[in-house]
């Protein structure tokens, strides 16, 4: 594995970057905290790593095949350092182990459609695709693995080298998952470089780099736009998202009472394309409360170590200072807790399980990403009045329509300005699909085909039809 270590000045010692257990909110761990040398020299041994891993396509798909099942091989180790380093339960951190692979896999079997255009003209035009260089991924800490492998299986898989930041508040399965990885890549093809910022923003600004793909917040993407202007990469951003769910009045509350509630706060809530806002019909609007309000009461919450629990702690401190404001602040102007409201006493980042009622339509709780485990659900007396409510953010993200007449609900879906929108459930995503946000949702496509195409550049010959003289 590329230690992060090499390139580190002789005797310079910079003190590492604590990591702390959201579950207890204590350090249990360190992280190298990077220069901007170290980065230099990753990005250097990058851009020498691709002229042999560009040139081979089918050794390409032999290596991340054999990537992935490192990958599922080191499950055991990669998911308790992902939960106790994110939160997430147990369960979950296997899936998204899984998934890693699972995509490492779809990428490797993917290849760029080589096509020829013959329009009549006296050449014919042959289109190919070459990848484009060293690819910076900066991620975020919700899903640390998962968004880190949406980043480097398609980028590798098109022939480029990547450099890898995880958050600093995740770093520690990411760096396990580059020590995997490269038991199956040649050496520097994938880099993970940790720190704090301004690391991200070296990362992004840096002219070796020749595409930013980022996920994460909208004024970071914005910086990480503006960084990347100056060397003109590419970029890719997936942004964050205010995704409402919207029910109609032949809704069967008790049948999609548990979807929707895990749609709202699996991961604690912290989901790029959770439920963040519901609109109920007037008449149905106390039962969706009651049903979502019961199922928060109960949730059983705790350390995501212990294979009870199904909801784990808000991973950091000023994401769990950010959710409680936001939950105060709709308190404060007459929103009513029909479930938690507050946090949890005792040691570690815990927020109880939050359904907001009475809730002003404009209050931040439901204008802003609350991105933790609270909820508003607002009541509609019209179903235009509820899609209007819907479309009215700057996010464009996705979105959710539950009833039981299938065709008016996609009918309704087809309304929602977004990226994706599901009917009766929310948040379900293929590999195969494009996923992309719009309006503050994101720049660029992920996913499917479209996540291979968005690491490649067309290369075109003209030849002629004929060898001329
Ligand atoms: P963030 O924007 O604060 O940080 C994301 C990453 O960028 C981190 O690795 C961070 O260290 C790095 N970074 C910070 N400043 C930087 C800079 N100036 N230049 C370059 N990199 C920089 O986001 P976060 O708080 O880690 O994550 C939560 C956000 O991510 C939410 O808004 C959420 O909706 C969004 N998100 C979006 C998706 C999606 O696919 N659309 C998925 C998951 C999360």
């Amino acid at each position: 594995m590329p230690t992060p270590e090499a390139g580190r000045a002789p005797g310079h010692r910079v003190p590492g970057l604590p990591v702390i257990d959201p579950a207890s909110g204590e350090t249990f761990d360190e992280t190298p905290d990077q220069q901007p040398h170290e980065l230099d020299d990753a990005i250097d041994r990058a851009r020498r790593a691709w002229i042999g891993w560009r040139a081979d396509p089918a050794a390409r798909t032999i290596r991340l095949n054999a990537a992935a099942d490192a990958v599922d091989a080191a499950g055991d180790d990669l998911a308790p350092l992902l939960t106790r380093e994110q939160g997430k339960p147990l369960a979950e951190s296997y899936a998204e182990v899984a998934r890693t692979a699972a995509r490492l896999r779809y990428f490797a079997a993917l290849t760029p459609h080589t096509r020829t255009i013959d329009d009549g003209r006296p050449v014919h035009s042959e289109i190919r695709w070459r990848s484009l260089g060293p690819v910076a991924a900066i991620v975020p800490w919700n899903f640390p693995l998962q968004l880190a492998s949406a980043k480097f299986a398609p980028a590798l898989a098109a022939g480029n080298t990547v450099v890898l930041k995880p958050s600093p508040y995740t770093p520690l399965a990411t760096r396990l998952l580059g020590a995997v990885l490269a038991t199956a890549l040649p050496e520097d093809v994938l880099t993970v470089v940790t720190g704090r910022e301004p690391l991200g923003a070296h990362l992004a600004a840096h002219p070796g780099i020749r595409h930013v793909t980022f996920t994460g917040s909208v004024p970071t993407g914005q910086a990480v736009a503006a960084a990347a202007a100056a060397s003109l990469a590419r970029v890719t951003l997936e942004l964050g998202g205010n995704d409402a769910a919207v029910l109609l009045d032949d809704v069967d509350v008790d049948r999609v009472a548990d979807r929707l509630f895990w749609a709202a706060f699996r991961n604690c809530g912290q989901v790029c394309m959770a439920v963040k806002r519901v609109y109920a019909p007037a008449r149905l609007h106390a039962e969706v409360v009651e049903a979502l309000a019961h199922r928060a009461k109960t949730v059983v919450v705790g350390s995501g170590l212990d294979p009870e629990t199904l909801l784990g702690p808000v991973n950091n401190a000023p994401q769990l200072a950010r959710v409680e404001r936001l939950t105060q602040r709709a308190l404060a102007v007459g929103a009513r807790a029909a479930a938690g409201g507050h946090r949890l006493d005792g040691p570690g980042y815990f927020f109880a399980p939050t359904i907001l009622t009475d809730v002003p339509p404009d209050d931040p709780v439901v204008t802003k990403e609350q991105f933790g485990p609270v909820l508003p659900v607002l009541p509609y007396r019209d179903l235009d009045e509820a899609v209007e409510a819907a479309n009215d953010t700057g996010f464009g993200l996705g979105g959710s329509v539950w009833g039981t007449d299938l065709d008016r609900a996609a009918a309704t879906a087809e309304r929602l300005e977004c990226g994706t929108a599901w009917i009766n459930h929310h948040a379900e995503l293929s590999l195969a699909q494009p996923f992309a946000g719009v309006k503050d949702s994101g720049v660029g496509v992920a996913g499917g085909p479209w996540g291979l195409y968005g690491n490649l550049s067309p290369f075109v010959v003209h030849r002629p039809r004929e060898e001329g003289r």
